[in-house]
């Protein structure tokens, strides 16, 4: 039968009712979406080894037969156990399979087979469980490298393999190549449909690299030309006239502006007055003072007759915003205001009419923002604040509410370049590093909970200056399955024995807003003296009078988000203190955490947590907003991203809209990776 690529599985040999749901839970759906299921990683059966020379703990095949018939042993109800023995003339080693007795047939004494697996026991006396076996004809003398899928409910490897085998065999001539074949070669890339065969079945290690580096420079070729061309289109033009500077706004400013800050907004106004937008992302660190280079960037724009909108990502920032900005803007003659989901009906007509008819200036708010009731009378900027929080399409659907308003976005995660280009692809970047001038550092320690002790009397002292504290857990409540770690509700209440007198909340990210928003606002008002939470405190909300940070289990945060977390604290006049309590010994831990109590700059350590953990942990889930990539890896694999983004750019230059028919088949795979992503932004 002829099977196209977008047809239904369930036409393929071993697929039924079944299995067509099991796969479709796996997000697969369509042959195409079948060959494109790529391992996860990769055994090598091809290291074939004497059982003499194996050590113990060893992963490697052995070619050995059979020397004991298999024989089954019920130790109990549900636990059944195949043993045998086996042998290659220079040692032996007994097999066992687990709950696997259908197997019993597949041996039989005398004959030779392939086993791969983690040799234990010792040298003597070797022992494997569970391993891979195969046939020695059709694993071939050498052994082979066998591919290890993600595996999904009530599929097996095996099953998988199988299927995308029956698959690749009926269909692989159907895949159409879209480089063009002139630039693949240049490129020194692989074809498409030799890629998919090797990264399902390689011959060898070189091989299955070729075929890698093809597939991985696809999936970045797709991702930055789509992000290349939504850039383009957004810089295309802008008629907003800005005949505004910000000098007089700076001037009236109580503290003069780091270089740093000047040169951002700078870099900012000049993309504004060369009628081009601006499409710009502002990175610095942590009370590097992001929030006055784009008030000043508003002023100039506000000035001019345009309107402003400011989002954060939670209410309390928004509200600290509203307030920092109408202090700011008091003398100028501007106007203020705050939208967000907890105000009252009344008070918020109120002020969406003063919005719709352009009396408001400046709007500061929240995802609230985003709804349809809030229309501008002309809206000229967009800041977005801690713009990892906002996916690529939250931000293009603010931007719908104007005429193609200029766009400035604040990080305080700084990432290097190659990757910012990918992630951020679409904006051009300004840097701020360095800090306001007389900035304490805060001073951080590192300890075990030994140290218990110690800690008290230094929370006690700080409560009796008037002072204030965060303590962060990783868990909300002992629900959560995870041996010897803090949770915020039994940390609460053991804490409240230990300061009886003390004023204790706490705030976790399954409270309501609102709920978390009160707790915040009585910790901003003093209210509080010890807020314990999660890590929903992490994004930038100023309160100078708390000077201790405390953040127990450390060793459960990433580097950047321990930098965040520390940022909290040290934004007032007071010495600041962070704490983290770690009881691991995992030297590469204890390692990892010395970074945080090294270095305040923050650029340093995003680069080392991202060296660690790599782009998955590093962003947190989704939270780069980018579509999810099937074999690519941004952090691991930068040179075939360099490749690919100097392959965009010049693919772009050459056709921005890729009209030309040789990339129309990119535009298509752009297209549908974009579009798995809600709200598509690409129309
Ligand atoms: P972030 O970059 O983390 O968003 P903020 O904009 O909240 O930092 O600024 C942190 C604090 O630093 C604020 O209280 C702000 O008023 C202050 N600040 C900003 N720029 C300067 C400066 N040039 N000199 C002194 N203080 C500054
Ligand atoms: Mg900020």
């Amino acid at each position: 039968m002829e099977l196209a690529l977008n047809d239904s599985i369930r036409f393929i040999k071993g697929v039924g009712e079944t299995r067509l749901k099991l796969w479709e839970k796996a997000g697969v759906l369509t042959v195409n979406d079948l060959i494109t299921y790529y391992p996860r990683s990769y055994e090598d059966h091809t290291v074939v080894k004497n059982l003499s020379d194996i050590v113990p703990y060893e992963s490697c095949s052995v070619i050995a037969s059979v020397v004991t018939p298999p024989v089954v042993n019920r130790i109990r109800k549900g636990m059944e156990l195949l043993k045998f023995r086996i042998g290659d003339g220079t040692g032996y080693c007994d097999v066992t399979f687990f709950n696997q007795i259908y197997l019993k047939n597949s041996f039989e004494k005398g004959k030779t087979y392939l086993f791969y697996g983690r040799f234990e026991g010792d040298i003597l006396r070797h022992s494997l469980t569970n391993p891979f076996f195969d046939s020695i004809a059709s694993a071939g003398i050498d052994g082979s490298i066998v591919p290890i899928y993600p595996l999904t409910k009530g599929l097996s490897e095996k099953i998988i393999t199988k299927t995308i085998d029956e698959a690749v065999k009926l269909c692989i001539d159907k895949v159409q190549d879209p480089i063009p074949n002139d630039l693949r070669i240049k490129l020194e890339l692989s074809d498409l449909k030799s890629s998919i065969k090797s990264i399902h079945k390689p011959e060898s290690f070189a091989e299955l690299e070729l075929a890698k580096k093809r597939l991985i420079f696809d999936e970045f070729l797709t991702l930055q030309l789509g992000l290349f061309m939504i850039k383009n289109r957004k810089t295309a033009e802008n008629n907003f006239v800005c005949n505004k500077s910000a000098d007089e706004f700076v001037a009236s400013l109580p503290y003069s502006l780091t270089q740093a800050q000047r040169k951002s907004i700078d870099e900012c106004l000049n993309d504004i007055k060369s009628n081009t937008s601006l499409n710009r992302l502002i990175q610095g660190d942590v009370g590097s003072g992001k929030t006055v280079v784009a008030a000043a960037v508003a002023y100039a724009i506000a000035t001019s007759g345009g309107q402003c909108v400011f989002m954060a990502p939670t209410s309390i920032l928004a509200v600290q915003h509203a307030e920092t900005l109408k202090k700011m803007m008091a003398d100028t003659g501007l106007s203020v205001s705050l939208i967000i989901g907890s105000m009252s009906k009344a008070n918020r007509s109120e002020a969406l009419s003063k919005i719709a008819s352009g009396e408001i200036n400046i709007i500061v708010g929240t995802h609230a923002l985003l709804e349809q009731d809030v229309i501008f009378k002309k809206l000229a900027l967009i800041v977005c604040d801690e713009q990892h929080r906002f996916g690529v399409a939250q931000r293009a659907r603010l931007t719908l509410k104007g005429d193609n308003p200029h766009l400035l976005a604040m990080s305080a995660t700084p990432i290097p370049r190659t990757l910012a280009l990918m992630i951020y692809g679409d904006l051009d970047i300004s840097v701020i590093n360095e800090l306001p001038p007389g900035r304490k550092p805060v001073i951080t320690h590192l300890v075990n909970s030994k140290k218990r002790d110690t800690i008290d009397k230094f929370i006690a002292q700080k409560l009796s200056q008037g002072l204030q504290g965060y303590i962060v857990c990783p868990l909300v409540d002992d629900n959560e399955s995870a041996d010897g770690l803090n949770n915020v509700k039994d940390y609460t209440k053991n804490l409240k024995m230990t300061f009886p007198t003390a004023s204790i909340e706490f705030m976790h990210g399954r409270m309501k807003a609102v709920e978390k928003e009160q707790i915040m606002q009585s910790f901003l008002k003093g209210e509080i003296q010890i807020l314990v939470s999660t890590t929903v405190i992490e994004v930038g909300v100023d309160a100078p009078n708390a000077v201790f940070i405390i953040i127990e289990n450390a060793e459960r945060f990433g580097l950047s988000q321990l930098h965040q977390l520390r940022g909290r604290v040290g934004r007032g006049n007071n010495k600041s203190y962070c704490i983290m309590v770690t009881d691991s010994n995992n030297p590469d831990t204890l390692e990892r955490l010395k970074v945080i109590a090294s270095t305040n700059d923050g650029f340093l350590i995003a680069q080392k947590d991202l060296e660690l953990r790599g782009p998955g942990d590093f962003f947190g889930k989704n939270q780069h907003g980018l579509p999810n990539l099937k074999i690519a890896d941004i952090a691991s694999d930068t040179r075939i991203l360099k490749l690919a983004q100097d392959t965009a750019k010049s693919i772009i230059s050459e056709d921005p809209e890729l009209r030309k028919s040789d990339y129309a088949l990119f535009k298509n795979n752009m297209i549908k990776l974009f579009e798995m992503q809600k709200g598509n932004f690409l129309n």
